[in-house]
């Protein structure tokens, strides 16, 4: 069985562990791959070296970090294809969603290719009589990134090209249950040129994450995972004094107004429930039906919901793969049991479903709940599987207070022809991401991306603007050359005058 090692120093490491995890094909069910699980001593031989390297990285002028981003970029358009079935083969979602989602990856390294103006600081001449002041960003180290299972390449793409970029070395921890494509992206990068050491993938589970967490050579920790694991990691890095964003969990609302185009609303909500199976934390899980448009739209969804393909991911007529494990799969269906006995009702049941020839793949067909209430588990808690659950309510003010008062706060839309409807939802809704009449309102690379309430812990976004504070800290230099003649000392706080 092929194993799956760590990428340290430009190469492939074991280091000293005999700690194995298995890779699942989830469209087949069958082990294709083991993983190397790092122990304490591996993470540490890892910082040390991203340390080193960060001397020299550091110091490489901007425009050169530029140059391997460009050649990284053009490496992963030649490779895309490959790029793309690892993430199928080991996650699971369709081709052309695979492919979106590395797309939505490369969008970050061609905002990352801009550093050198990105990275200009500010100058000010003259704050005080022959007294200049300007403010520079310089890197802070060595950076660590945790990523989740359910974006291969793209969530581990929000984070390093930006720190990299910015003079950092890098350390990947990625999900547990689908390393391979972060591996390939540490060959890819070393091909474009980066030197050794500045990007290392270390894989394991909670003990390599620990040791990160407690390393103080590593000076700052970017998290994207589920929520508890997002509070755990922002309470441990901060008591280790590390700068850290942790993105956590959610539960997007999609509010469907009365005067909204129908079609438009659930075509959007059949993707947004129901593309990668579900497992998207910008999924929308929730619709919230306004008024009269209940009926319609349970009855359009569920005609659509039924005559979901659902399918291996590499078979061009599939819509949805399977869910990434049979834990996982186990545990979506258990919501759906949950939902019933709570007493909403399930108008599309898909625990049932059998696919010949894939008989162990972890499927399961697209689920929609109506009548769905806020004291439900199903509708208090993320399922991260197909499963839509559709509440009803009188009016806009009920809508705006459901998606206020529920806990997470990541991403929500709204579909209506009403500006005023629009513009009040954006401007009232506490959520960091908001789509007017756009299902998954994922902003592009030169924006950044994250949610509210407890979908993030930290101060920064990721990505574009946010990412660049982020990765770097802020330091302002104030400076007075001698005219000739010598001044007195002051004692008085200065004023700059
Ligand atoms: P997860 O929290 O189980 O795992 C995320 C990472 O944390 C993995 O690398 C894993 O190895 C590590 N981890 C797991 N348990 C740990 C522990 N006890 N201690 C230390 N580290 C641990 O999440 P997942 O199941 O891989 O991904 C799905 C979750 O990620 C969903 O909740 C989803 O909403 C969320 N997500 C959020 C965003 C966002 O932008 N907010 C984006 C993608 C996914």
């Amino acid at each position: 069985m092929k194993i799956i090692e760590h990428f340290l120093n430009g190469k492939s490491y074991s280091g000293d562990s005999k700690r194995i995890g298995k890779i699942f094909n989830p469209a087949t069910g069958e082990q294709t791959a083991e993983v190397r699980l790092a122990i304490t001593k591996d993470v540490n031989e890892a910082v040390a070296n991203a340390k080193k390297a960060f001397e020299s990285w550091s110091n490489k002028p901007p425009i050169q970090r530029a140059r391997i981003m460009f050649k990284f970029k053009e490496l992963i358009e030649k490779n895309s294809d490959e790029l793309t079935k690892i993430i199928v083969a080991e996650h699971g979602k369709v081709y052309e969603d695979a492919k979106g989602s590395l797309t939505r990856g490369l969008e970050v390294v061609e905002y990352a290719c801009g550093i050198p103006q990105i990275l200009k600081g500010e100058f000010t001449e003259n704050v005080g009589t022959n007294v200049d002041s300007w403010s520079i960003r310089q890197p802070l180290g060595v950076c660590a990134g945790i990523t989740p299972f359910n974006f291969p390449a793209m969530v581990p793409m929000w984070m390093f090209p930006m720190a990299i970029a910015c003079g950092n070395t890098f350390i990947l921890k990625p999900s547990e249950k689908d390393p391979s494509c972060s591996m390939r992206l540490a060959e890819l990068l070393k091909e474009a040129g980066l030197p050794d050491g500045v990007f290392n993938v270390v894989n394991g589970d909670k003990e390599a994450v620990d040791a990160l967490i407690n390393n103080k050579d590593v000076a700052a920790m970017s998290f994207v995972g589920s929520t508890p694991i997002a509070k755990y990691i922002y309470e441990n890095c901060a008591k280790n004094e590390k700068r850290v964003q942790a993105l956590g969990g959610a539960k997007n609302h999609c509010v469907v107004m009365p005067d909204c185009d129908l079609d438009q609303a659930v075509n959007g909500l059949m993707g947004a429930a129901y593309g990668s199976a579900g497992e998207r934390c910008m999924a929308q899980s929730v619709a919230v039906a306004v008024g009269e448009i209940g009926d319609k739209l349970v009855s359009s969804l569920a005609k659509k919901v039924e005559a979901l393909k659902v399918g291996p991911g590499m078979d061009k007529k599939s819509e949805m793969g399977p869910l990434v494990t049979k834990d996982h799969l186990a545990k979506v269906i258990n919501y759906v049991d949950i939902g019933e006995k709570e007493g909403a009702k399930l108008v599309v049941d898909g625990r049932n479903l059998n696919l010949q020839g894939y008989e162990n793949g972890y499927y399961i067909g697209g689920c929609l709940f109506d009548n769905v209430t806020k004291d439900m588990k199903i509708y208090k808690e993320e399922i991260f599987g197909p499963v839509l659950s559709v509440v009803r309510v009188k009016n806009f003010d009920e809508a705006l207070k459901l998606v206020n008062d529920h806990e997470f706060g990541n991403g929500a839309s709204i579909f209506t022809r009403d500006g005023d409807s629009g513009r009040t939802f954006s401007s009232k809704a506490k959520i960091g991401m908001i789509g007017i009449n756009i299902p998954i309102p994922v902003p592009m690379a030169f924006h950044s991306f994250g949610g509210w309430k407890r979908s993030l812990f930290g101060d920064q976004h990721m990505h574009g603007p946010e990412g660049v504070r982020f990765y770097t800290k802020l330091k302002t230099m104030t400076s007075k050359w001698p005219t000739g003649s010598r001044s007195n000392p002051e004692f008085v706080m200065p004023t700059m005058n």
